[in-house]
């Protein structure tokens, strides 16, 4: 990899397609750090409810934004530590309250401004897989690489209840289902950076795909992309 070059695979998509999952085991394949920026946008949301500011506050939540200090430190385990003004807050950024809480949150416009600011600096001189819903419509228009994943609702409900199970998480498929439809109808009708395909992304359907299967494909782009002597 060339010392001090920017390069970014942008990998956006609904929740449920295997993003993360991939992302981080791409990033690791190709020897590319790994960039959540749907953590960055869960923390500000939980500094919101902390903060017990309404959602439907903008007002609010534009001031709650401007205060908060957001750092995602590597944890050596192919994901990282979220700090929120220092505290590590990698746990609760991934409660149920803060899922239902985070498209309402992430639809205001300072939001989106200050963290898309923190995700460029973010990738500044480095090789970075970032993973989100606008990165190759918005924050990285000129990613060397764009994919964006998609799945049936049923498929991607499917994965987070066994994901929900496997934790020791109760979870009930229908309700799941619903969160799925629900968070994905706000995140791809909203005003600001909705989530959508860039015209120059690779589609990938990971519904009868396995992990492994997405990730080789993925990593085949990345070569052909970026070519396999730069990485
Ligand atoms: O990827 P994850 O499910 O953790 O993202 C949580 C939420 O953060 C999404 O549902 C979306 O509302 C928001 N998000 C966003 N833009 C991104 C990444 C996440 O609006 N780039």
């Amino acid at each position: 990899m060339t010392e001090g070059a920017t390069r970014v695979v942008a990998i956006d998509g609904p929740a449920g397609t295997g993003k993360s999952s991939v992302s981080k085991l791409l990033a690791d394949k190709v020897g590319a750090s790994y960039l959540d920026t749907g953590a960055m946008y869960r923390a500000v949301t939980l500094a919101v409810l902390d903060a017990g500011v309404a959602l439907d506050d903008p007002a609010g939540i534009a001031r709650v934004v401007d205060a908060v200090d957001i750092e995602l430190i590597p944890n050596g385990e192919g994901s990282s530590t979220v700090l929120l003004g220092g505290r590590d807050v990698s746990g609760p950024i991934r409660t149920d309250h803060v899922t239902s809480a985070v498209s309402a949150v992430s639809a205001v416009p300072e939001v989106r401004t200050k963290l898309v600011a923190l995700q460029r600096q973010n990738a500044q001189g480095r090789f970075v897989v970032v993973e989100g819903r606008d990165i190759g419509t918005v924050v990285f228009p000129t990613a060397d690489v764009k994919i964006f994943l998609t799945a049936t609702p049923e498929a991607r409900a499917d994965r987070r209840h066994k994901q929900n199970l496997a934790a020791g998480r109760d979870s009930d498929y229908a309700a799941v289902l619903e969160s799925v439809n629900r968070r994905d109808h706000l995140d791809s009708t909203r005003t600001v950076s909705p989530l959508r395909a860039a015209d120059d992304a690779v589609v990938v359907d990971t519904s009868d795909k396995t992990l492994m299967e997405v990730l080789d494909e993925l990593s085949g782009l990345v070569e052909a992309r970026i070519g396999a002597s730069e990485l």
